[in-house]
């Protein structure tokens, strides 16, 4: 064995927002368990703090080092390829490496219930001796913790062979600490069968895929397939073959799909063709869940990875296929720090790995079209069909001024309504969806003109059924007053259309169906949502009304009737992809009719038919919309023609916010290559008593613009003294 090596540690320093890596050794009786990746404690200065070793070298020269002082967690929190990809993330989205292997490293265990307490032995081995030197048996205890952390207190004693008053004994003393630890919970029990079962024979476009990627699979090539298909072609049937071909050579697969409500039922299915070696990562299972599910996969025992954003850092060993599904989708944008986009970190890790990327969708987001069809650094595959030749469901557009002239003041048209009859008597199912959730969406003072804000954010209040307004950035809640606060009016009326009023409409018009509504205010736990979609697949209702929740994945064989109530809220966003969003949206809600043997229809209600984005959607023509698109994209010089940055401030006096931001701009003034547009207040001014401004950087260079705006960042956290936070979004998704 070579002459030991110090151990580089990082730890975490809430001040300085650095990178630093201390070097420790490590004392002979720790250096069985201290590896890359352990969690341990070491001395710093006058404190101790937890830190992570992430390598090791030969001891720097000419410093007298200090001793790691204990190791907190039996197993590695993360891998080799897992710490680089944390330097990646830090590169890209300009964090600390600390806090992207918040992201990464192991689930601390914080379970409330079902929880118990493990211990962890530290101290110096020399200290303990002497410590201990008349104390044989806490001696004994304190070498046995040390040698196996992760033990209870019983465990400890009964290992040790002494009683659990010496295991206290050296708990009061300091030389063992408690560490948290939930017991195990299987998130999804009881929906795996025993035998693995064989899928159905494959279509010739799906078997041509399929060949594409195994080759790719085999031979370790790095490559990255776009997989475009329409809704029902079939593409997780792709997806369950290229892991297949993946597990066959002993390697492991990870999956991403953009939403949790949707993971329920992909698991099922992946359940059924690979047994319990699936396992599922997302931030809503209880941490309990979340930390036994991941130990699974660290070792070994779970080789196929489902889960939302957090899956695209399971601790595989062996990477040997990851899939993106619905890639385009908006969510897979982390919104808090780091803000990650999953399917970037994905393309990443796949390339640290060595193994190829599948991206799944039927309506690509425009930069990985861009890059299949036009750079052609992405390999194109295409599912053009549904399966079984089933027709893609045909699409109307209701045209809502046309409604209004006619002297219908309803939220549903003459025509839908017609429709959702036709549907019930022949006991088929119909999904209603409105991208706004709440029943009215102002209320406003027929006297005086004033709108109801919330008193903390720029934003109008909600009108909630029941008689309350809520704000839906920060949650704020009151009663509806009973007078104008501003003139004492009793003309307060509201107006405009959520889920709620939707729902009223349609127990008014058709009393006899079961209705059911599926939005973040009925479905606020991963369960409720789950009775909900079960109560629909079950028949016990027969319209299911509902935000972009259900846009996506669903596959419910009985709807045969899709209503659009407004395709109109997303369009008129302040943001460039708003045209983007409102046709992926469509096409997704649309792709949810006639999955069945009944052929589907679908009746899109606006007031702008002619816009490009509504009349691709109605032709399901994803080309007609992208070459329309790519064109403005490339005259405005949006993504993919140029990278953004979006840095934003926050704070409580508007005057500082503002000051933050010019003093910003001065610091990146004269950076080659970068256009710079603002200051200018957010499109949300004021967020939970925070004033925002923004400013937005534009360059046709990624790279320059992270080093511009590192720079930039810390002059101006070295200069600027007032209290404003800074964050900086890199490739933001959502412009307001
Ligand atoms: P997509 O994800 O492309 O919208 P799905 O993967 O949900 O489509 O597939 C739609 C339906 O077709 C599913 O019920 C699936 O089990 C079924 N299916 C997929 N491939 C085949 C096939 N080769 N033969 C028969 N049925 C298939
Ligand atoms: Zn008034
Ligand atoms: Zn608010």
């Amino acid at each position: 064995m070579s002459e030991p090596c110090c151990a580089e540690v990082i730890v975490e320093l809430p001040v300085a927002r650095t990178d630093q890596v201390y070097h420790y050794t490590v004392p002979p009786s720790l250096r069985q368990l201290v590896k890359t990746g352990i969690r341990v404690q070491v001395p710093f200065g006058p404190r101790r703090l937890p830190g992570y070793v992430v390598g090791f070298s030969p001891p720097p020269p000419g410093i007298v080092l200090k001793e790691i002082l204990g190791v907190l967690d039996a197993v590695p929190a993360f891998t080799e390829e897992l710490y680089r990809l944390a330097r990646w993330l830090g590169e890209r989205y300009l964090c600390t490496t600390w806090e992207a292997l918040q992201c990464i490293a192991a689930p601390r265990r914080a379970a409330r219930e079902r929880e118990t307490v493990v211990l962890a032995a530290v101290g110096a081995a020399e200290e303990a001796a002497r410590v201990l030197g008349r104390a044989p048996k806490q001696a004994r205890a304190w070498e046995a913790a040390r040698a196996e952390p992760g033990l209870t207190r019983a465990q400890l004693a009964a290992r040790a062979g002494v009683s659990s008053g010496v295991v206290d004994a050296l708990l009061r003393r300091g030389l063992l600490v408690p560490v948290k630890q939930a017991l195990r919970r299987d998130p999804y029990p009881g929906r795996a069968t025993g035998r693995p079962a064989a899928g159905p024979r494959l279509t010739a476009a799906q078997a041509h895929a399929v060949r594409e990627i195994a080759q790719a699979v085999a031979a370790r090539r790095q490559e990255i397939f776009l997989l475009w298909g329409v809704t029902g072609s079939g593409k997780t049937e792709v997806y369950l073959h290229g892991i297949a071909r993946a597990l066959a050579r002993g390697r492991q697969a990870v999956v991403t799909v953009p939403e949790i409500a949707l993971t329920a039922e992909l698991v099922e299915v992946f359940k059924r063709r690979f047994g319990e070696q699936v396992a599922v990562l997302h931030s809503r299972l209880g941490s309990g869940e979340r930390h036994d599910e991941w130990q699974r996969v660290a070792d070994g025992r779970a080789t196929v990875v489902l889960g939302a954003r957090s899956a695209v850092f399971a601790p595989v060993a062996d990477l040997g296929l990851v899939v993106v599904d619905e890639e385009h989708e908006s969510s897979y944008k982390q919104e808090e720090d780091p803000k990650y986009h999953t399917r970037e970190v994905a393309l990443a890790r796949a390339k640290l790995a060595g193994a190829p990327v599948v991206l799944g969708s039927a309506t690509p987001s425009l930069e990985s079209f861009a890059r299949a069809v036009a750079a052609r650094s992405y390999r194109l595959l295409t599912l053009p069909h549904r399966i079984d030749g089933r027709p893609l469901p045909e699409v109307d557009i209701v045209d809502l001024r046309k409604e209004h002239r006619a002297g219908n003041p309803h939220v549903l048209s003459r025509r839908l309504q017609a429709a959702i009859r036709e549907r019930l008597a022949r006991r088929e199912q119909v999904i209603l969806f409105l991208n706004r959730r709440g029943f009215a969406t102002v209320i406003l003072c027929r006297e005086c003109g004033l709108v109801l804000e919330c008193p903390h954010c720029a934003i109008t209040l909600t009108y909630h059924r029941g008689g309350t307004v809520r704000c839906h950035y920060c949650n704020y809640q009151a009663r509806v007053p009973q007078v104008c606060p501003a003139c004492g009016s009793a003309e307060l009326r509201h107006f405009g259309t959520g889920t709620q009023r939707v729902e009223e409409e349609v127990r008014r018009l058709f009393p006899e169906a079961g209705v059911v509504r599926v939005d973040a205010d009925t479905a606020t736990r991963r369960r409720a949502l789950e009775h909900l979609l079960g109560a629909f697949r079950a028949q016990q209702a027969n319209i299911m009304v509902g935000t972009q929740m259900i846009a996506k994945g669903l596959n419910l064989p009985q709807v045969t009737l899709v209503g659009v109530v407004c395709a109109d809220t997303t369009l008129f966003l302040p943001d460039f992809r708003a045209a983007e969003r409102t046709f992926q949206l469509l096409t997704q809600v649309a792709g949810r009719a006639g999955r069945g043997d009944v052929p589907g229809e679908v009746l899109i209600q606006t007031h702008v038919p002619e816009h490009y984005s509504i009349a691709a959607a109605r032709q399901h023509d994803y080309e007609a919309f992208f070459t329309k698109e790519i064109a403005l994209r490339r005259r405005l010089g949006y993504p993919p023609f140029a990278a953004l940055a979006r840095i934003i401030f926050k704070g409580a006096l508007p005057g500082e916010v503002r000051e933050a931001a010019e003093n910003f701009k001065r610091f990146l003034a004269g950076a080659a290559a970068v256009e710079i547009l603002g200051p200018a207040p957010a499109p949300v001014a004021r967020i939970k008593d925070q004033f925002r401004w923004q400013l937005v950087l534009k360059s046709n260079r990624a790279g320059v613009l992270g080093e511009v705006c590192r720079q930039g960042y810390a002059e101006f956290a070295r200069t600027f003294r007032k209290r404003v936070t800074v964050s900086i979004d890199m490739d933001p998704q959502r412009m307001f």
